[in-house]
């Protein structure tokens, strides 16, 4: 079923709901839902990275799973090309979007040579295996930054860059259009971090790639993503290109959330830096109205936490979803000041 026709779109999101039904046991009735993902729409174009940031539990990496059909949507549609995800063969899929997780080491047997790690997709694909096999392998390990000599190689032999680069290797095996880059980096030392950046920059070039980078970290987001898409109990708060949303954040949480960064960035200083009350709400009981107005500094009660503020545009691809986005300039009562 075609949906689309705009050519620049590769991936789009319709109001996309996950709910996770809670239960007291595996057969007692459902007593509750996480909401997890709740009601995200935005488009992904090609040839771009979208960064999506957020504190650990906003529904970031959840968002991921159902980008890449790896568990269903509640509710909503996710279009890839203008062919509706869930009418599209998993296969196939596979063949167009393909994943790389935090962990390299924990998704590759430890029994298998790197050249049987990389070759794995393209011999379930039909592949044949053999001398051709062989020097795909070595290509693709030398487009990583590898040796082909390291196909013979265990995964334990392999530091942790290496092992992100070889699971790169292989998502890159059956020639993608899309990866999602799910906390790539977040485990790795911090120059090695860069280099994996770096690669991920070259590669993306030379390849046309579309990324979706899912981080925790601003600095990270700010280095490789054209625009960002900021989360917060499974909504989407802000989003805006990369330099717009560091320059000029309209959302108080992305605010609170640039004024942490240890280095300054621009706009900021670290005298500035807002510290939020309280913990994030569980999202099996989103807060009413705006989900952020139980932390949120200038939340102004019988609106904000009645009435679910929109996520409309405020600027040309800025949108943001608050009653009262910040102005170029504003700051936050610093209320929770350290
Ligand atoms: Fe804060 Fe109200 Fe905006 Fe929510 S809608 S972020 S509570 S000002």
């Amino acid at each position: 079923m075609k949906l689309l026709s705009d050519k620049k779109i590769l991936i789009e999101l319709n109001n996309v709901k996950k709910w996770f039904p809670i239960k007291s046991g595996l057969l007692s009735p459902v007593k509750n839902f996480v909401h997890a993902v709740d009601g995200v729409s935005l488009v992904v174009n090609k040839g771009e990275t979208l960064g999506v940031v957020g504190e650990s539990g906003c529904g970031k990496t959840t968002l991921g799973r159902l980008i890449l059909n790896l568990i269903p949507i509640t509710s909503g549609s996710i279009i890839y090309e203008g062919v509706e995800l869930k009418r599209m063969r998993n296969r196939d899929i596979r063949k167009k979007m393909q994943i790389v997780f935090q962990d390299p080491g924990g998704s590759m047997n430890p029994r298998m040579t790197v050249r049987s790690i990389v070759s794995e997709p393209l011999i379930v694909n039909g592949h044949s295996d053999g001398a051709e096999m062989t020097k795909k392998v070595g290509d693709l390990l030398e487009s990583v930054g590898l040796k082909k000599n390291h196909m013979t190689r265990f995964p334990h032999e392999f530091s942790g860059g290496q092992k992100q680069r070889v699971a790169l290797a292989r998502a890159l095996a059956l020639e993608p259009d899309f990866i999602l880059l799910d906390e790539p980096t977040s485990a790795l030392d911090v120059s090695v971090q860069a280099q994996v950046l770096n690669l991920l920059d070259e590669i993306q070039k030379q390849r046309g790639l579309t990324f979706v980078f899912i981080t925790h970290s601003l600095n990270v987001v700010h280095h490789i993503s054209d625009r960002v898409a900021v989360m917060y109990l499974g909504k989407i708060a802000e989003l805006a290109k990369t330099d717009d949303l560091f320059e000029r954040p309209a959302h108080p949480y992305t605010h609170a959330l640039l004024s942490a960064i240890p280095e300054p960035t621009v706009g900021q200083d670290r005298s500035e830096r807002i510290v939020l009350s309280g913990d994030v709400p569980s999202p099996a009981d989103p807060p009413s109205g705006c989900r952020f107005h139980t932390r949120c500094p200038i939340a102004k009660p019988g609106t904000c936490d009645v009435e679910e503020p929109e996520l409309i545009e405020i600027d040309t691809g800025h949108k943001v979803a608050c009653h009262f986005p910040l102005v170029p300039g504003q700051k936050l009562p610093m209320i929770n000041e350290q």
